[in-house]
């Protein structure tokens, strides 16, 4: 059943995949079992492909940044081997084709692509905050809490929290904003088992992932997580992608200065001339940003590379 997103995708013709799902970023395909025999001799997979695309302020832009979603797929990988011994995720597989519609990776996506187990994901984007920022600084402003949970006084943008804090929000349709909402709201949506489960994780993956980050003089601030269940073996399992510049906000170690907006490595600079004059786009208004110049574009592809190349040592090919 394709479920319609609202903006241009280009679901790509992939031999033995058939497309059923693009959200902003990535485009989910399910095998096509005609081809295959009845079955997919790795089980019930999905593939998800990252795409090049970008959105900045619920708007997928034009164009896409060459290589994003090679950076997103990689570093998801490079993480998911870094905490494998923490928690168990979806990716089955990367291998290429060796002919087409072996419902191996083809050729067309590979790098970008993985072969996951088909999980039943949890509506809920298992957020954990380091950092005081975005949503949650808004939030803290109003009423001295993030998502039900009380913080002390005196904190401003960019300030370290006394302790990381799981801060979940509710998944939203697409074109909607996701909303935070409290520990007690997750509880009533998946129970307290599962809920208590998710905010362990959540917050142990955070501890490894901003200490290896840390190393290499990354600041994680926060992070978005979506897990779901294994429905042969009940298995509560990391899927989606993980501490990615997409879902996570990255920033210098140094050069940190609380009371400010940090610099970070992601699509900042998309989000800088979007609301500079340059863009003459108006956030406010009904239309849609107008397209992303060639400095922009290259810009922030290089954030991209220099968050993978910071975060894992290595360059991307
Ligand atoms: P948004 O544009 O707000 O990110 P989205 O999260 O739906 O919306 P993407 O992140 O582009 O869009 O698409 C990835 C989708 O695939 C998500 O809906 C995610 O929950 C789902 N997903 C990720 N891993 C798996 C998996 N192993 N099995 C099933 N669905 C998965
Ligand atoms: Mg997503």
């Amino acid at each position: 059943s394709e479920r319609s997103t609202g903006f241009e995708t280009s679901s790509l013709d992939l031999p033995g995949w058939r497309h059923v799902y693009s959200g902003k970023v990535r485009d989910l395909y399910e095998p096509d079992l005609s081809h295959l025999g009845g079955a997919h001799p790795l089980g019930d997979v999905v593939l998800v492909v990252a795409s090049d695309r970008v959105s900045a302020y619920d708007h997928v832009l034009d164009p896409g940044i060459p290589d994003k979603g090679t950076v997103l797929t990689q570093l998801s990988l490079w993480w998911f081997e870094q905490l494998g011994d923490l928690v168990d995720n979806h990716v089955v597989s990367t291998e290429p084709s060796a002919m087409p519609g072996d419902g191996l990776v083809p050729d067309a996506v590979v790098g970008r692509a993985m072969v996951c187990r088909r999980l039943e994901m949890f509506p809920v984007e298992c957020v954990v905050r380091g950092y005081l920022t975005g949503s949650g600084l808004a939030e803290y402003r109003e009423s001295g809490s993030v998502c039900g949970v009380p913080l002390p006084d005196g904190l401003v943008d960019g300030s370290r929290l006394p302790e990381p804090i799981f801060t979940p929000a509710t998944k939203a349709e697409v074109g909607e904003h996701d909303e935070n909402v409290s520990f007690e709201v997750v509880v009533g949506q998946i129970g307290l088992d599962a809920a208590t489960r998710l905010r362990e994780l959540t917050l142990a993956v955070y501890a490894r992932a901003e200490a290896v980050a840390r190393e290499r003089g990354v600041i994680l601030a926060d992070t978005k997580l979506e897990f779901g269940t294994d429905p042969v073996t009940g298995a509560i399992v990391l899927g989606d992608e993980v501490l990615t510049p997409d879902s996570s906000r990255f920033w210098a170690v140094e050069g940190w200065e609380p009371g400010r907006a940090q610099p970070s490595f992601d699509k900042q600079p998309i989000r800088d001339w979007l609301v500079s004059p340059a863009s003459g786009w108006d956030r406010a208004g009904e239309s849609a940003p107008p397209a992303l110049t060639d400095e922009v574009v290259a810009a922030t592809r290089l954030r991209y590379l220099e968050a993978y190349r910071l975060l894992t040592g290595t360059d991307l090919a």
